[in-house]
């Protein structure tokens, strides 16, 4: 049986890299069973998540003259 300690090391590897099966089994029974590991594992996922959704948009992505217009209308349309 994992600890947490080797849980969240594990969670935060498992995003580089795919983990070995057993490892990934050790790691998903921990997380049936350990509420803490589950909610660390989904903040985890979560800000992975975010940064790519960061690092997609960043740095070369300027809006393009159509979304500028879509905002602008519903800016407008919001200020009532
Ligand atoms: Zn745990």
């Amino acid at each position: 049986m994992l600890t947490c300690k080797e849980v969240s090391k594990l969670v935060s590897e498992s995003l580089e890299h795919p983990l070995p099966f057993r490892q990934r089994m050790g790691v998903r029974l921990h997380l049936m069973m350990c509420s803490m590991c589950r909610a660390y594992q989904k903040q985890t996922l979560l800000l992975r998540a975010a940064m790519r959704t960061y690092a997609r948009h960043e740095p070369s992505e300027p809006l393009s003259e159509q979304a500028r217009q879509r905002i602008k209308n519903a800016l407008k349309t919001d200020g009532k």
